[in-house]
């Protein structure tokens, strides 16, 4: 599973709290957080040790867990990164955004391609080919697979259309026009608003 550490930085110590010793050098030594899915993290300390921390079972494998019980400051630091946002809570784990490296949180069952906010596309977005560089808007996104859509005047899917095939088959599909619809005398030529279905990997939000 591909998933994203936090970044290896001491956090901010809030001011007039006085911290228990373990909780103080939970924020203030450098550490990164890598969430491994079924509630487990995997922590590596300032001195470039990783401890595995089982977070709802309250469990660390450092010996200051290990010898003396203690809610050490692995555990203390990933419950901390949930609270603030910097580590994603059990259930979940960090990607990688498709397009771009910041990590998303999402499902730690979820398959699909990730993007962030920036990244995400909604209808009425403009998107751009990758294959032919076309700027296009979006209609609808789908929830339906690529191999699982049918391009009735090819007799094949989505996914096995044309230069689809260099694309992922399992990812959903993007219905988009091309920016060239036709009005005549009475109306809109119904073939020049062609609905276009893509699948989403092919298309980048233009920025
Ligand atoms: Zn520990
Ligand atoms: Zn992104």
């Amino acid at each position: 599973m591909n998933t994203t550490a936090s970044p290896k930085t001491p956090l901010p110590v809030p001011s007039g709290d006085r911290l228990e010793e373990r909780s103080r050098r939970a924020r203030t030594e450098p550490m990164s957080v890598l969430p491994l899915g079924d509630g487990l993290y995997e922590v590596e300390s300032a001195s470039d040790h990783t401890y595995l921390v089982d977070l709802e079972g309250g469990r660390c494998t450092c010996p200051d867990h290990v010898f003396r019980n203690a809610r050490c400051k692995h555990i203390r630091r990933v419950a901390i990164e949930i609270t603030e946002g910097r580590t994603p809570p059990p259930g979940e784990i960090a990607v990688p955004c498709h397009d771009c490296d910041v990590a998303v949180f999402v499902d730690e069952d979820d398959s699909e391609p990730c993007y962030c906010e920036e990244h995400t596309i909604w209808p009425g977005d403009t998107v751009v080919d990758r294959e032919t560089g076309d700027r296009l808007t979006v209609v609808d996104v789908s929830v339906l697979r690529a191999d699982a859509v049918r391009v009735d005047a090819a007799g094949c899917t989505v996914a096995e259309y044309g230069t689809n095939e260099n694309y992922e088959p399992d990812v959903p599909v993007v219905g988009a026009i091309y920016p060239h619809a036709t009005v005549a005398r009475h109306g809109v030529v119904p073939e020049s608003l062609k609905v276009y279905v893509f699948p989403r990997t092919r298309l980048e939000k233009e920025p």
